[in-house]
């Protein structure tokens, strides 16, 4: 069995030690801060649990599967996801707050609701130009699932085996954008509104309009599958996760920054040199880490790459408030959307999640100006108030200009290839939000996944 250090513990990493720990292999986890869960992040006052980072979890099958694979005979270590955490079906998923006044309350899985609710917030024909948009990525999905999700070490050959049919260029629409596709189907710039929105939520560039068409699977996984609440707080997940990985026998060392990985004459991976100065040897290497902080600890040139978006956050405690839904999205006709989070348990703790701030300080008075002048005002509400800026991000994950979902997905290449998970060094494995297959919280687990098949058949 192999001596295994996995570096960060957000949930890729995780996930990977827990799968790997549960194969008998010997798990050391290090990571630089003193919680886990990384991205996925919570900030506790009088009580009241916040989630900064994720809120929403789509394909819940990855962790599902997770649970089950790293479970063991022992009853404690044996239980299943639902065992673990309440996952709740959030209905409506979120709501949207379009800028002419229109509000569109998305609701979970339900292929008849959706087509009514959108005929009836933006006008007859609107539903069945979603579903349209919806089924063409359930083809996306049916296509790269095979080949590139479910195969591990798959790559830019199976991608060009894909491309050099017909009906894989069809679906896959190299060339072609999100809003080009859909241009098939819609006409109501609104809809376009929202195209954009589910784009820079997977991750596109500094342009969502130009995003590519295969981002079209992640709102029908988001459909198909259903979205998600963990109650209690989705730092839930990360702690029993945290549980999971210490019930299969790793360990986890906090304030453990490394910054070196550390080769052999061979080329091939020895260990990792910590911020401390201590050495420890390995056979294999799990970098949970963004992609520039890999080719940091790799002593490679950094290569200029564009970022998806930073976020700032500011976590409000808000007295006798609103009902809410579970999120609200304040679409803007120039940029990217406010969003605001509302947990149904917890309904005084809001994270309003503030696109494109990569100042030292979140504008809190700005912020509820914009939320009062789309009807939700909340000014005279707010007992505490904390925030968390793109900076902060960028000095807790590496991510860098605290970006949301890792390098930006710009075109096809970009959102299925990215940063391999086997590594060109021998013994060197990449998993979350940089590798593949992209940022969120499912992807990061199937990419552990994918990391774990690979170790055990190497
Ligand atoms: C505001 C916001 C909202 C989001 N909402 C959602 C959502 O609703 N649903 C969803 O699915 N996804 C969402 N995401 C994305 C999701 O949270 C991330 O894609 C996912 O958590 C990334 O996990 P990861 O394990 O790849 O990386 P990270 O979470 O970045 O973890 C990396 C870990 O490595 C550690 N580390 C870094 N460098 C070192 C080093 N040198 N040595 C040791 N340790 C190191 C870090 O401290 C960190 O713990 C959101 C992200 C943000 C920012």
């Amino acid at each position: 069995m192999a001596r295994i250090i996995v570096v960060g513990a957000g949930m890729a990493g995780l996930a990977a030690a827990a799968r790997l720990a549960a194969r008998g292999h010997s798990v050391l986890v290090c990571e630089a801060g003193h919680t886990v869960g990384g991205t996925l992040g919570s900030w506790q006052y009088d009580g009241l649990i916040f989630d900064t980072g994720a809120y929403t979890l789509t394909l819940p099958a990855a962790y599902r599967d997770l649970f089950i694979k790293t479970g063991s005979r022992k009853r404690s270590a044996a239980a299943a996801l639902e065992d673990r955490v309440e996952l709740r079906a959030l209905d409506p998923v979120r709501r949207y707050l379009f800028p002419d006044g229109t509000r569109l309350d998305l609701p979970n899985a339900s292929r008849g609701r959706l087509h009514a609710a959108f005929d009836e917030a933006l006008g007859t024909g609107a539903g069945q130009s979603w579903l349209n948009i919806v089924d063409h990525g359930s083809r996306v999905w049916d296509t790269i699932r095979p080949v590139l999700v479910e195969a591990p070490g798959s790559g830019e050959r199976e991608l060009a085996r894909l491309l050099r049919t017909a009906a894989g260029r069809r679906v896959l629409t190299p060339l072609r954008s999100l809003r080009s596709v859909a241009g098939r189907w819609f006409t109501d710039p609104r809809l376009f509104l929202l195209l954009d929105d589910y784009a820079r939520q997977a991750g596109a560039g500094a342009d969502a309009r130009r995003a590519p068409g295969v981002l079209a699977a992640h709102i029908y996984i988001e459909h198909a599958f259903g979205a998600w609440q963990i109650v209690g707080g989705m730092y839930t997940l990360a702690e029993e996760l945290r549980l999971r990985v210490l019930e299969r026998g790793a360990e986890i060392r906090y304030g453990a920054r490394a910054i070196r990985i550390e080769r052999s004459a061979s080329g091939a991976v020895s260990g990792v040199l910590l911020a401390d100065g201590e050495r420890i040897a390995a056979d294999i290497v799990v970098a949970g880490v963004d992609q520039a902080v890999l080719t940091r600890m790799l002593d490679q040139p950094s290569v200029k790459t564009q970022y998806s978006a930073p976020v700032g956050t500011l976590c409000l405690v808000v007295q006798d408030p609103p009902t809410m839904p579970h999120e609200t999205v304040l679409l803007d006709q120039s940029g990217p959307a406010l969003r605001v989070h509302v947990a149904g348990e917890r309904p005084t703790a809001w994270t309003v999640h503030v696109p494109g701030v990569t100042d030292a300080q979140l504008d809190a008075d700005g912020v509820l100006d914009t939320l009062a002048a789309r009807g939700i005002d909340v000014r005279r509400k707010v007992l505490a108030r904390h925030a968390i800026t793109a900076a902060d991000r960028e000095a807790a994950t590496g991510a860098p200009g605290g970006s949301a979902y890792g390098p930006a997905v710009t075109s096809l290449r970009t959102a299925l290839l990215r940063s391999p998970v086997r590594q060109p060094v021998t013994g060197l494995f990449h998993v979350g939000a940089s590798a593949r297959l992209g940022g969120g919280l499912s992807f990061a687990a199937l990419s552990a996944w994918q990391a774990a098949e690979l170790i055990t058949g190497a």
